[in-house]
């Protein structure tokens, strides 16, 4: 009955080993021989060794065609291992050949079975195909393993964000060009895996880059002594980066030495070098230096490394510039207060914001005769008030503080006379300008005033006037008593008969000499009145068209080598032409362009005096004063009016002192007028006057 049951049992038990879906085989131990194996676990097998045909003998026999030497040999060492150590061996997802097409993939589980001695004589392998369960992962698997590397892209971006933010952060306030170098380096140093790291600045005065800060892993003297000054011509990478614009990037220096990019003796080897990085730095178009870094790993050209030195680069370059700038101007700065300071004028500093002095020189300070610390940061429209004086020698000057408000509304004011009252009781006479002070874009910042000491001279000058003003009067009393008889003679002469042709020639040039002397003594004597401010005018109505007439009278009664011709536009002989003038003056005007018509046309010819009137502008007359003589050269015209003043064209036997068109143009400038020339050297002159009619009303 037993026997029947046991029977039974084992064919029970056949059929689950025949249909399990787990392939099954027991080997004895230790020998490894198969003891007994389900169909699926045949399945494995070559065919030769299918259908029971390997039952008998050792695991190394029958191990498939596609496992390879290796694998076997491994297979049979983890055999050994499980009965050495009694432990189960396991092996998850191992891929074989499908039975079908493609892979599949298998758990492979080893178990000891022990006797009833503990002795470990048999070992269970279960197979269990597990390939649709693989199959049926590996979409997730691979879509986490590509989340994976998306998410350690991002952090290696983040990283090198955050770097390129920190360089960014800490170069930008700086305007120390060594202070900008060392938060650089330090910060590259610090986050990233850079091996050496360096920063030269161009250097073209010396025509090299120059070190501004390094980090090297190891103290080598010898690399750094190297670095510390790279001539353009150097073999150095970093001496060629100014030709590019692109950073040069070595990404295995190894082989860049086999491939003779690098030479084998660059500084650069040192043994664990594996890559190198030279960024050029530049800002806009200008060429700020090198950013250089070498790595102890290999590196790609679109590698976080590269990206995060050409990243910082802009900032550092952008940095290097602003202090490059800043230094340059400073340096504009110091040597322009060097000369300011130095500069025998004063020169003083307005703000516009707040009308305070800001700069003030020593020479300024001297001529204040205060200390050069109580000028600055005074403000000036006090100063001004308190210590400048608005008259000199009778004559209102513009005080000072209104040149600076000039100045500060864009005016240019030149040529400014201004006493300075000092602390110590003394006054200094300065001749002062002023200017505004702008930016750029055109706004006014401030006002600068620069003056002259001008005392000694100003009192020579007061000399010289009065001395001129003592001589004139002194003369006029004998001229105008030996006119006086000279014309008294004249006069005496044309009626007697009697006398000699000699002594008539003798009266006559007497009495035109007198005449001329009384003439110069004259003009000598406004000349000093317009410095003292004492030439006043005693206007009135007057018809211009009349006075003109009296003047040509007078003239033409001298006139011996030359015509003189009235000339009248708009206006008819019998028109008068009624202004309101300082007649006097004017015929003296008239009398000074018509002598010098006549002195300056030697070779004779005709003197035109032109009257033009318009209605379309009733209230001005315009006078002009026409000879074919010398002319004036274009160069003198500018300074034809100034006093003293001759032209370099004349021959000596002209005599005169330079006065005349100076009192001209003093004249027809207070009666509010205008006079000007037009002249051609060798072909003759024309002096213009407009002169208003009527009274300036203000
Ligand atoms: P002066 O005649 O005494 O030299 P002025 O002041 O009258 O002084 O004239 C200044 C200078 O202008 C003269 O020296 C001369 O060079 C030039 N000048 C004036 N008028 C004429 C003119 N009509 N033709 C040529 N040059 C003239």
């Amino acid at each position: 009955m037993d026997s029947q049951i046991n029977a039974k049992t084992r064919s029970y038990a056949n059929i689950m080993l025949e249909h399990m879906p787990v392939g099954v085989a027991l080997f004895d131990a230790p020998a490894f021989h198969l003891l007994a194996c389900n169909p699926l676990f045949e399945t494995f097998l070559d065919p030769g060794w299918q259908n029971d045909r390997a039952i008998g003998h050792p695991l190394s026999d029958f191990i498939p065609g596609w496992v390879s030497e290796a694998q076997a040999a491994s297979a049979v060492r983890v055999f050994r291992k499980v009965v050495e150590t009694g432990t189960a061996y396991r092996v998850d997802w191992y891929m074989a050949p499908s039975r079908g097409s493609g892979t599949a993939y298998w758990n492979w589980y080893l178990e000891p079975v022990a006797d009833q001695d503990g002795q470990i004589s048999y070992l269970l392998l279960t197979v269990n195909d597990v390939t649709a369960q693989v199959l049926a992962r590996q979409p997730a698997e691979q879509a986490h393993a590509s989340l994976t590397q998306a998410h350690r892209a991002i952090e290696e971006e983040h990283k090198r964000l955050a770097v390129i933010e920190t360089v960014a952060r800490s170069v930008r306030d700086s305007m120390d060009i060594q202070a900008i170098g060392k938060a650089a380096i330090d910060t590259l140093a610090q986050d990233f895996n850079t091996w050496n790291v360096s920063i030269h600045v161009d250097d073209p005065m010396q025509q090299a880059l120059r070190l501004l800060h390094a980090h090297l892993l190891t103290e080598d003297a010898q690399a750094l002594a190297i670095l510390q000054l790279v001539p353009y011509n150097s073999s150095l990478l970093l001496a060629q980066a100014r030709q590019h614009r692109d950073p040069l990037i070595i990404e295995d220096l190894q082989t860049g030495v086999t491939s003779g990019i690098v030479a084998s003796d660059h500084p650069l080897l040192a043994p664990d070098t594996r890559a190198y990085i030279c960024v050029p730095l530049w800002f806009h178009d200008h060429f700020e230096g090198t950013l250089a870094a070498s790595f102890n790993v290999t590196i790609q050209p679109d590698g976080p490394e590269v990206k995060t030195f050409v990243g910082c680069s802009t900032h550092i370059a952008a940095a290097l510039a602003h202090a490059r700038l800043h230094a340059a101007i400073e340096n504009q700065r110091t040597r322009l207060r060097a000369v300011l300071d130095q500069l025998p004028e004063g020169v003083i500093i307005v703000e516009s914001t707040h009308g305070r002095i800001s700069y003030a020189n020593a020479a300024a300070a001297d001529i204040f005769g205060v200390p050069l610390a109580h000028l600055v940061d005074v403000p000036f429209n006090e100063y001004a008030q308190m210590h400048a004086l608005t008259y000199i020698y009778g004559k209102q000057i513009l005080p000072w503080n209104f040149t600076v408000i000039r100045a500060l509304c864009g005016e240019k004011v030149t040529g400014q006379e201004t006493v300075v009252a000092r602390p110590d009781g003394n006054q200094v006479i300065t001749l002062s300008s002023s200017a505004p002070l702008c930016t750029e874009s055109g706004i006014i910042t401030g006002a600068v005033l620069v003056f002259r000491d001008i005392t000694e001279q100003k009192s020579l000058e007061q000399q010289k006037n009065e001395f001129i003003s003592l001589a004139s009067h002194e003369l006029r009393t004998p001229i105008t008593a030996i006119q006086g008889f000279a014309e008294i003679l004249h006069m005496k002469a044309a009626q007697d008969t009697s006398l000699d042709t000699l002594t008539l020639r003798a009266i006559t040039i007497i009495a035109e000499q007198s005449q001329q002397l009384t003439r110069l003594i004259n003009e000598m004597l406004d000349l000093s009145r317009i410095e003292n401010a004492r030439l006043l005018l005693n206007p009135a109505q007057h018809d211009l068209l009349k006075t003109l007439r009296r003047v040509i009278e007078n003239q033409a009664i001298a006139l011996r080598n030359h015509s003189i011709r009235l000339v009248l536009k708009g206006l008819e002989a019998t028109d008068t032409l009624p202004g309101y003038f300082d007649e006097d003056r004017i015929i003296q005007v008239m009398s000074n362009l018509i002598n010098n018509a006549i002195k300056y046309s030697p070779a004779g010819g005709e003197i035109e005096v032109g009257l033009r009137h318009r209605p379309e502008e009733p209230a001005k007359a315009l006078i002009w004063v026409k000879d074919h003589g010398i002319g004036i050269p274009a160069s003198e015209i500018p300074h034809i009016f100034k006093r003293f003043h001759r032209a370099a064209n004349l021959d000596h036997s002209i005599s005169g002192l330079g006065i005349g068109l100076y009192l001209v143009h003093e004249l027809v400038t207070r009666h509010d007028g205008r006079v000007w020339v037009e002249s051609t050297e060798g072909a003759g002159s024309t002096f213009y006057i407009l002169l208003p009619l009527k009274a300036n009303q203000q």
